[in-house]
């Protein structure tokens, strides 16, 4: 059993990937080629936004869009404590201070009044600007909007979506990759939209910044790639990767976000009563990155994750430990803030195997081995 299926994944789509993949080494335009301003097309009328800017992968994104803001020494982002690192490593490579707040244990997505509480103490010290706020997508689910653009508009703050694994979620009718001034997303294998290497990509409805990007993104070109009018960088989605991501965009609508809704909202039905399964609230769809549970304690969380193993079962755990754990960040000031939810969470948390390709057999298994550990079947 994989983790995330995407041998699967392959073989259905095989016949339309390698005649796309086919046409790319046919025409030999590797870098750049017809296929990433068509895929840069369709991905801005799938969100209806304005601007996309496809980049080499998802750090690279959230680094253009804080390049794009002048953010650096001297700023404060407001980051979540329980996400992948590269939405605080994004805002430190920039050079500004990443500042944590906690997160919900219902959604794992960050908590409105820890935001606004770290916000006000940075802004009560007086040492750090406060700039922007990175507001994660995080599992597929997205951010809680409503309040966190509430939060940020009080205090004349940037959004920064970080969508990287919140492609196809929505939130009142909205989908994620709408919400910030600037979001981004990635393309990593394994993400909600996934490539078949590294890729990732910038959304705006602001042209200025887009114009700005999209020369960041080659170099800082201006009328071309030997007009150099600014320090940039080498972040291209690649051709191959582009002509991937068409074939996989129309499976992602056709039937796969369907699809691994349906595997998410079967696993809701037969754990619920065993542990505690992840919410999506009234009015919020989720693209189901991952689906992770949340045990009693670690050692339930340690026994189920052997057990399942023992079984021919893979888990991960996302993630083992909050940003403020982390060694390169543990000089950061944490305002106040204990972050306990995240502290909490990271030792029981368990993400199973969930794809548009799970089959119901795995599937039943994979619940069975969880009731019987959990002891809910005794
Ligand atoms: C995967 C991920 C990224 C980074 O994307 P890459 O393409 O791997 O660079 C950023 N933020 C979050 C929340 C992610 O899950």
């Amino acid at each position: 059993m994989q983790f995330r299926d995407l041998k699967s994944q392959y073989r259905a789509l095989k016949p339309q990937m390698d005649a796309a993949i086919a046409a790319v080494l046919e025409s030999s335009d590797y870098i750049a080629g017809d296929q990433v301003d068509e895929l840069e097309q369709e991905l801005k009328e799938y969100l209806g936004v304005r601007n996309c800017i496809s980049c080499g992968n998802g750090t690279d994104a959230l680094v253009l869009a804080l390049k794009a803001w002048g953010v650096g020494a001297g700023d404060a982002v407001f980051v979540p404590d329980h996400t992948f690192f590269s939405s605080a490593e994004s805002v430190a490579f920039v050079g500004a201070t990443p500042v944590f707040a906690d997160v919900s244990e219902d959604t794992f997505t960050v908590d409105a009044d820890s935001l606004e509480r770290v916000i006000q103490a940075v802004a009560a010290e007086g040492k750090l600007t406060p700039k922007a706020v990175v507001a994660v997508d995080l599992f597929g689910l997205p951010a809680d909007y409503d309040r966190v653009l509430a939060v940020a508009e009080r205090y004349g703050l940037y959004v920064l979506e970080d969508c990287a694994q919140g492609f196809g979620g929505t939130y009142h009718g909205r989908k994620a990759g709408t919400f910030g001034h600037i979001s981004t997303t990635s393309f990593f294998p394994a993400k909600p939209l996934g490539c078949y290497g590294d890729g990732g990509a910038v959304f705006t409805d602001n042209d200025e910044w887009a114009a700005l990007i999209r020369s960041m993104r080659v170099h800082g070109k201006g009328s071309s790639k030997y007009d150099n009018v600014r320090i940039g960088m080498n972040s291209r989605l690649d051709t191959i990767q582009a002509a991937v991501l068409q074939v996989k965009l129309r499976a992602f609508q056709d039937y796969e976000l369907a699809k691994v809704n349906e595997a998410a909202a079967r696993y809701t039905e037969a754990l619920a009563d065993c542990v505690k399964v992840p919410e999506v609230p009234e009015g919020c769809t989720s693209s189901w990155a991952s689906y992770n549970i949340l045990l009693k304690d670690e050692a339930q969380r340690d026994a189920v994750r052997e057990h399942l193993q023992e079984n021919g079962v893979p888990t991960m755990v996302y993630y083992p430990k909050g940003l403020h754990q982390q060694k390169v960040f543990a000089d950061c000031c944490l305002y106040g803030e204990t972050l306990p939810v995240t502290t909490d969470i990271c030792k029981r948390t368990l993400a199973i195997p969930v794809s548009p390709y799970l089959s119901e057999e795995d599937q039943r298994k994979i619940i069975r081995l969880i009731r019987e550990k959990t002891g809910a079947d005794a």
